[in-house]
């Protein structure tokens, strides 16, 4: 199914990209929860975290990797937090899966 997340990708809508490569896109969060929240994007369309198969391994390390490279460079050296929201119970509004990364503010647990 197509998302507003692929329209992004496509760049059929507009998006304050960070940074793109083959596999993946990140961007600035439209309504920010912290002073640095970003979305880091696989290009491949996976709905939930649930549907993630073995062959996406890799492409999830690259993620993750994506990701705290990013927060670093966007400033958040002393710590940053990473969700990924998955499905109704989980807080997921966009079914193309996402890592949100939040950083300079501090982090408070356990998240509502
Ligand atoms: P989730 O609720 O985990 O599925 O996260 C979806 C996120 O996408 C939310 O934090 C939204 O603020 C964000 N979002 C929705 N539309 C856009 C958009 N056009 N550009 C950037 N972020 C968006």
């Amino acid at each position: 199914m197509d998302t507003l997340f692929d329209k992004i990708i496509r760049r059929e809508i507009p998006a304050k990209i960070i940074y793109e490569d083959d596999q993946v896109i990140a961007f600035h969060d439209i309504a920010p929860q912290a002073p640095v929240h970003f979305l880091v994007v696989p290009k491949k369309a996976i709905a939930t975290l649930a549907d993630l198969a073995q062959e996406d391994v890799p492409l999830a390390g690259h993620i993750l990797y994506t990701a705290q490279r990013l927060a670093k460079e966007l400033g958040c050296e002393k710590g940053f937090r990473v969700v990924m929201n998955c499905n109704e119970d989980g807080g997921q509004t966009v079914y193309h899966i996402h890592l949100h990364v939040l950083g300079q503010r501090q982090m408070t647990w356990p998240p509502g």
